[in-house]
């Protein structure tokens, strides 16, 4: 293997889709892959999500859209937020869908299928509610088509959040607008996070993110697998003496004899320097932990008096179920959220294998 990989399951990605899909009931399903498949590659990701039963790809820009065309993938595709310089040419000719926020962003989409964006109280993109008939107008005096309207929740990883049925309520009276204008569009509102417990808003379309990722948004169990997990091997193994310490700043001194694995894994790989003393990693079947800061190419774990091998596997993260530490695990330690742990892993250092 090289120094450090992240492995892309496939199989636990069709499995994640297929459950998604079921949850989504009737309703259409859109794979989000956008920021490389959430670090997962997206072309790998979009592929294998539409052979388990997804009809929509979703995409933050243009740019990430056409990527997938030129993988060859036909499938529909949405893709949302692209500054004001961007050549929307594509959208008609590689029949890319474009959401839409606003009557200038209308303009230079002559002859696209648009989706128009209401924001119903995450104050990011979206049209606000003020000038939405305006925006509904406009789209019906056009040559687009108006597949759907759509809007992005704040709130729906925190079931019962009073923001939640809030901006429901105000997507309603948006679609009630949209309808009033002559318009018969589809609807879609729903993450991962509102797919797996809020039924009543999975409308005609869900759109799957960090669920299909295998990692869970809700509190509530569900048999999602995690797709990615991040490994490494031991360099080097050495035995120190009880009052040794380790790594930049000897922030750790061993309290008896033991046995450090040298890991090719650092902040360069992915490994946040904010994790030194605080996480383990699962080597020689068993949880070990991280002494000492982590380095720029490398960490040192404390095996005790485990026999490990130079060669040995190293899982930085992965899976509970195999005993693994989790991206997530890594993310409440340092205070931030797993998708930003894996989304980071696109590293040009680091290999990306697929399995399945
Ligand atoms: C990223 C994104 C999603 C997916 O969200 P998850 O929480 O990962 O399921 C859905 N819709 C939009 C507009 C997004 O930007």
């Amino acid at each position: 293997m090289s120094r450090a990989e992240v492995v892309i399951d496939l199989d636990a990605l069709r499995h994640n889709v297929s459950l998604l899909v079921e949850r989504a009931g009737g309703a259409d399903a859109m794979a989000v892959v956008k920021a490389d498949g959430y670090g997962h590659g997206a072309v790998r990701v979009a592929k294998a999500a539409l052979e388990a039963g997804v009809s929509w790809l979703g995409s933050c820009s243009l740019d990430e859209a056409l990527t997938l065309r030129e993988a060859g993938i036909t499938a529909p595709i949405l893709s949302w937020l692209d500054g004001p310089d961007c050549d929307m040419s594509a959208a008609v000719d590689e029949r890319i869908d474009i959401g839409v926020s606003s009557v200038e962003q209308l303009r230079p989409l002559s002859g696209a299928r648009v989706h128009l964006k209401v924001d119903t109280g995450l104050s990011r993109n979206g049209c606000p509610l003020e000038s939405w008939p305006d925006l509904v107008r406009a789209a019906a005096a056009s040559d687009n088509e108006v597949y759907a309207v759509w809007s992005h929740l704040a709130c729906a990883d925190d079931p019962g959040h009073p923001s939640i049925d809030e901006q429901a309520k105000r997507f309603g009276e948006a679609y009630d607008i949209a309808l009033a204008a002559g318009l018969e569009p589809k609807r879609h509102l729903a993450n991962s996070a509102a797919t797996l417990n809020r039924p009543d808003l999975h409308f005609d379309m869900v759109r799957l993110g960090i669920a299909m990722y295998g990692l869970n948004p809700l509190a509530q169990e569900e048999d999602l697998r995690p797709v990615m997990s991040f490994r490494s091997e031991v360099a080097l193994v050495k035995r120190i003496r009880a009052g040794e310490s380790v790594s930049y700043g000897q922030t750790w001194t061993a309290t008896r004899d033991t046995t450090l694995a040298l890991v090719t894994a650092g902040y360069a790989d992915g490994v946040p320097r904010l994790l030194s003393n605080r996480m383990d990693v699962l080597l020689a079947g068993a949880r070990r932990p991280i002494r000492g800061r982590v380095c720029m190419d490398q960490i040192i774990v404390d095996c005790g008096d485990a026999a490990v091998a130079e060669g040995d596997e190293v899982v930085l993260f992965g899976s509970a179920a195999r005993g693994e530490p989790t991206a997530t695990e890594w993310a409440e330690t340092i205070g931030t959220i797993d998708y930003e742990i894996v989304t980071g892993m696109y590293r040009p250092r680091v290999r990306r294998r697929y399995l399945g």
